[in-house]
């Protein structure tokens, strides 16, 4: 057990990756637990030794099961969610299924990601949509004060991120909620980098629609995440894209949209990864989000505080609370140059730059930042270990390395 209380030894002794690598790269892909790799390598066997049909057949009761964690992880009904690619595709068969028309006006955030902001630009270009960016507060988060003042009847829809891939703010997603829900307005949130972090209850938040994806937070494998959709508004929205599993083929000349979340699905899909995914949320649910989110926030914590102390160091998070992404620049190197320093000690951190969050690191003049994002299995010890290592480059761009070591040899 840490000094948090929370049993360490038990979340690095199911995490194969913590042998080999110090990784503060969760928010790009978190380590999985071995529980998680067990299930996926199990299923690519079985399709392997009795056929890809075969195992699914064997496998149904599995791939159900994926569609009831992922709705006790945030508060829905199974029949709410929808099983897909990635959080990307998730979030655009949700936006692009809302049909919008000149005047009609998208409200978002500063720090929305770089492909939803995307899909902004191309439906506002094809239908005279209108983009409208809620400013910040002063903490760096969305104003609340802000949105409830653009609202009107011309909001079509308010889409925001709930923390961002480039920083560790925490956007007040539930506030944001209140005032969706008040005015009748649907609300779609990314919730890709809070989903396995933090808890996070869609009835809590009152999104209609919500994305996340497997291999971040949650720590479930690649190529695969989720949409969440209000019951009572799948069926008044008609998937961008119909397939044989989204809308079946009932006479010559008509198709049935299903009438849950899966119509937003298609047919062929990752089993492993569908099943990967359900064992990752049994997973987070067993240590508890309420616990894991305060460890988290206790690691982040303790990592902002211990990096600020190295000279040359500049931290680059907003907002009043923040989560495990922990994102700074250091003096004279560039962010590229410390991930890839890092890298060689096997300390994975990502770079984040303009192109992923344009309008805020654009606001801050920032061209890219070095993402340090921790997780539950990550450790005090691990923390020191890479501040002395990034404390090291900034010392060696000071000059100290190499004056003592012409004092040595000097004294020798
Ligand atoms: C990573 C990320 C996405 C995209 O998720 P994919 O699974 O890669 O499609 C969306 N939004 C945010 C905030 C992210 O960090």
């Amino acid at each position: 057990m840490s000094k948090t209380g929370f049993d360490t030894v038990r979340a690095r002794r199911d995490t194969p990756g913590c042998q080999k690598v110090l990784h503060f790269n969760n928010a790009g892909a978190s380590l999985m637990p071995r529980q998680v790799l067990k299930a996926i390598t199990r299923h690519v066997q079985l399709e392997a030794e009795i056929g890809g049909y075969e195992a699914s057949d064997l496998a149904h009761e599995q791939v159900e099961h994926a569609y009831d964690a992922i709705g006790r992880l945030i508060g829905c009904k199974r029949d709410e969610v929808a099983i897909v690619e990635n959080a990307t595709r998730a979030w655009d068969m949700a936006f692009y299924a809302i049909p919008f028309r000149p005047g009609d006006r998208i409200l978002t955030c500063v720090a929305e990601y770089c492909s939803n902001y995307i899909a902004f630009l191309q439906v506002a270009r094809r239908t005279g949509a209108i983009i409208d960016v809620i400013p910040d507060d002063e903490f760096g988060q969305i104003s609340i004060e802000a949105l409830r003042n653009m609202v009107d009847e011309r909001v079509k829809l308010i889409a925001i991120t709930h923390v961002p891939t480039n920083s560790g703010l925490v956007n007040p997603a539930a506030e944001i909620g209140e005032i969706a829900r008040e005015a009748k307005i649907p609300y779609l949130l990314d919730a890709c980098q809070a989903v396995g972090q933090m808890p996070v209850d869609v009835n809590h938040i009152k999104c209609d629609m919500l994305s996340a994806t497997g291999r971040k937070f949650l720590r479930g494998p690649r190529g695969v995440g989720f949409l969440y959709v209000r019951r009572d508004i799948v069926e008044r929205l008609e998937p961008p894209l119909l397939d044989v599993h989204a809308a079946p083929w009932v006479a010559r000349d008509r198709y049935e949209i299903r009438p849950d979340a899966r119509r937003f699905e298609n047919w062929e899909t990752n089993y492993a990864s569908k099943i990967g995914l359900g064992v990752a949320a049994d997973y987070a649910l067993s240590w508890g989000l309420d616990q894991i989110w305060a460890r988290v926030q206790h690691l982040s914590t303790r990592l902002r505080r211990d990096l600020s102390a190295i000279p040359g160091i500049h931290l680059h998070d907003l907002g009043k609370q923040k989560c495990g992404i922990v994102s700074f620049t250091l003096d004279r190197h560039r962010p590229e140059e410390v991930q890839a320093l890092l890298g060689k000690k096997k300390m994975n951190v990502r770079v984040s730059s303009v192109g992923y969050t344009r309008l805020d690191m654009e606001r801050r003049g920032l061209e890219s930042v070095v993402r340090a994002s921790v997780h539950y299995y990550n450790t005090e010890q691990e923390i020191d270990q890479f501040c002395a290592a990034v404390g090291g480059m900034a010392e060696e761009q000071n000059g100290t390395r190499y004056s003592h070591e012409n004092w040595t040899v000097a004294g020798s």
